[in-house]
């Protein structure tokens, strides 16, 4: 189950900036290093004083005039801070526009040493600036985090207004200095709206919600103040934060009071407190009410549906708002969407939306279509996966490692390693669940030393290696019976081995009948979890197959002791839209008379082909035939052949197990694949596996 709860933890993170944003600053940069400095370097007969561009000629004719004024005013329209800087230096007294406009470009810009020479300028040219500009300087040095100019220049300020307070206090929260904000805020001479936000969602921003609701508490006191939309919606997220439906309710009042309640914005915080604190019912009544609903609150209501686990409600609101036809979702509302498919591996709706996507021209390489890439490698259609993926001009890190993950998941062991090699060869840089991919595509590609290399190059990527990462390697070793290592591991490794890694030992054990090793892994297993079935049947297996049936009672009595329940293997199957779930021997189903007809038909084919059955991996200590019996109908066989009699045929199916698959049955879906001429995909809760003609794509791994 590991490598999926991983993927489900790899949300899609909202992306910083656009990839076209990149580009285009690149660019730039490079136009601007191609530029020669007038000042290292004089040209002969001054009549350049920058280098080539279009425009130079223009430019350079109005320096020649000494309209140094009017050429900077040019660079500045085309936002060439550099060469707008360095004219600055062959004129002596720029108006206050000029330098006006030159701070505006560094802001934009985050120019800090541009705006550092603006600053020494006003020195050197005798210029008195006003507050205003001095207020613009203030926010380019808190804007590039260099708060001790920021500092120096706002106690230097002799007339401060509101404005520079305020920007310094914003520049310390954003800092996370917020002691230093705090002291500046109390002994601000007067407050307006925005000092009160500025520290209230700074508190809430760095997890001090308490103090955030103090302060808001204190705005009630100075009620000659009103409060804002976005002091309320601060206010409302730290009582979110601390879970607080009660405090939730009385800021509810309080902007009820205050008319806030007709704002969007306010509306998605209020969404926010209720859905969280598992009032849904109360955020869609809001909702319901809000007259100016946009895409943002319409999103945020269905992401609470979805992260909330109602999934349907969530879906027929995605479908009502699609059905406004005035309001288009966006690239969030398509991704929040997309990573419900992926984690529930709905790929049906999931290609629905994508269709919707295509049909209203969604930009191919954007953020929601990365999110294409991580929704078709969760449902295992590594082929689709790959399309979306190609179609994004930078991919970002979640795309690759998506991918990645797929290709290892479906025994494509080396397009995954490929890939990881083109995406360190893109610059984009590994993290650890791209780690997890790589090791576990050399685990199922049973490629040992290749997989240790990588395990051991994880320090030069500036990354250490986690407990997950550990859990892979004795994985990998383990499989290949290289116990010995695996020892040495465990003992060498920094941090307490978890569940995953000893079951991974177990199962290895298991493969390589290692009675030993497997019940110390056993034991460790059930230290941690005691309630685990699995480990219990597991062990139970182990020895019976060495035919030591008294440990086999004596283990079975634990579990009646301890009353541990096995985990019931189910396996599900979506045909049109509909999900069918099979439990072992199944009897509910209602076409269970077809279905059993169908196994009996093809179990007589099987034996033909020379099947017979893996009775030892049965729990039971039972009679041969019945055994037999029982593995026939394992969930995943009712789930295949319920799928095969439904379905015309050829059609490929795929179906998924909440558990591992065992070896009978991985065995018989080969053969089955082969018979029934299906393409056979199934998810187990190792990784997926893909059944044609006769053979797993896993070659037997898993
Ligand atoms: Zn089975
Ligand atoms: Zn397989």
């Amino acid at each position: 189950m590991r490598r999926f709860i991983h993927l489900h933890l790899h949300k899609l993170s909202r992306p910083t900036f656009s990839p076209r944003f990149h580009l285009k600053h690149t660019a730039a940069a490079a136009s601007f290093s191609s530029v020669q400095s007038p000042l290292d370097h004089k040209p002969q007969n001054q009549t350049s004083y920058i280098g080539p561009n279009s425009n130079t000629d223009f430019i350079n004719h109005l320096c020649k005039n000494n309209k140094y004024e009017e050429a900077i005013s040019v660079l500045c329209e085309q936002m060439r801070l550099k060469d707008a800087i360095k004219l600055l230096h062959f004129h002596n007294r720029p108006s206050a526009s000029t330098y006006s406009s030159l701070l505006k470009l560094c802001l934009k810009q985050r120019a800090l040493l541009e705006a550092k020479t603006v600053h020494k300028h006003f020195g050197l040219s005798g210029f008195v600036p006003g507050v205003f500009l001095l207020n613009r300087l203030l926010s380019v040095y808190c804007e590039c985090g260099s708060l001790v100019d920021a500092r120096n220049l706002f106690d230097g300020i002799t007339e401060r207004d509101v404005c520079s307070w305020n920007l310094l206090i914003s520049g310390y929260v954003k800092d996370g200095s917020l002691q230093e904000a705090r002291k500046l805020f109390d002994l601000m001479p007067e407050r307006d709206n925005f000092s009160w936000n500025a520290m209230i969602s700074g508190y809430v921003r760095h997890d001090k919600p308490q103090e955030a609701l103090k302060l808001y508490g204190e705005i009630q006191i100075h009620d000659h103040l009103k409060c804002s939309k976005f002091i309320v919606s601060s206010a409302l997220a730290a009582a979110s934060s601390i879970r607080s439906v009660k405090i939730g309710k009385e800021i509810h009042a309080h902007i009820i009071r205050t008319g806030l309640d007709s704002d969007s914005a306010v509306w998605s915080a209020l969404c926010d407190i209720y859905g969280k604190c598992g009032s849904i019912y109360e955020a869609r009544h809001i909702f319901d009410q809000t007259t100016d609903k946009d895409i943002v609150s319409w999103t945020a209501m269905i992401d609470r549906y979805l992260e909330d686990g109602k999934r349907k409600e969530g879906f027929a609101m995605f479908s009502d708002l699609l059905r406004t036809q005035t309001i288009k979702p966006n690239e969030f509302t398509f991704s929040g969407i997309l990573n419900t498919c992926a984690n529930q591996n709905l790929e049906s709706v999931g290609k629905e939306v994508h269709g919707y996507m295509i049909r209203v021209g969604v930009d191919p390489s954007s953020y929601a279509a990365s999110t294409l890439v991580h929704m078709y490698s969760r449902c295992g259609n590594i082929e689709s996966a790959r399309n979306a993926f190609e179609l994004l001009l930078n991919p970002c890190l979640v795309s690759w490692t998506s991918l990645i993950n797929g290709y290892s998941q479906h025994g494509q062991h080396e397009e995954a390693l490929r890939l990881f090699g083109l995406m360190l060869e893109s610059g984009t840089r590994p993290d650890h669940i791209t780690f997890v991919g790589v090791l576990s595509a050399c685990t199922h590609g049973g490629l040992v030393e290749k997989g240790l290399d990588y395990f051991y190059s994880i320090e030069k990527h500036g990354l250490t290696q986690t407990v997950d990462h550990y859990a892979c390697v004795v994985d990998l070793l383990s499989r290949n019976g290289r116990f010995e290592e695996v020892e040495n591991m465990i003992k060498r490794m920094p941090m307490k081995p978890d569940k995953f890694l000893w079951a991974s030992l177990l199962s290895g054990c298991r493969t390589h009948g290692n009675l030993q090793l497997a019940k110390r892994a056993a034991e460790e297993l059930l230290e941690l979890e005691p309630e685990n079935g699995a480990t219990y049947v597991t062990l139970s297996n182990l020895y019976a197959s060495a035919g030591k049936w008294s440990e086999v009672e004596n283990l079975r009595k634990v579990m009646d002791e301890r009353r541990v329940k096995k985990k019931p293997g189910l396996s599900w199957i979506e045909i049109k839209r509909k999900v069918h779930v099979f439990q072992m021997g199944d009897l509910s189903h209602q076409r269970r008379d077809e279905i059993h007809g169908y196994i009996e038909k093809i179990s007589r084919k099987m034996r033909e082909e020379g099947y017979s059955p893996r009775t030892d991996y049965v729990l039971q200590d039972v009679e041969e035939e019945q055994k037999e019996e029982n593995l026939f109908y394992h969930s995943e066989k009712l789930a295949i052949a319920f799928g095969i009699i439904s379905t015309p045929e050829g059609t490929p199916l795929k179906v998924f197990k909440n558990l591992r698959t065992c070896v009978d049955c991985h065995k018989a879906i080969k053969l089955i694949s082969k018979i029934a001429e299906r393409k056979i995909i199934m998810r187990d809760s190792k990784r997926f596996h893909c059944f044609t003609n006769g053979s797993c794509s896993c070659n037997d791994y898993w």
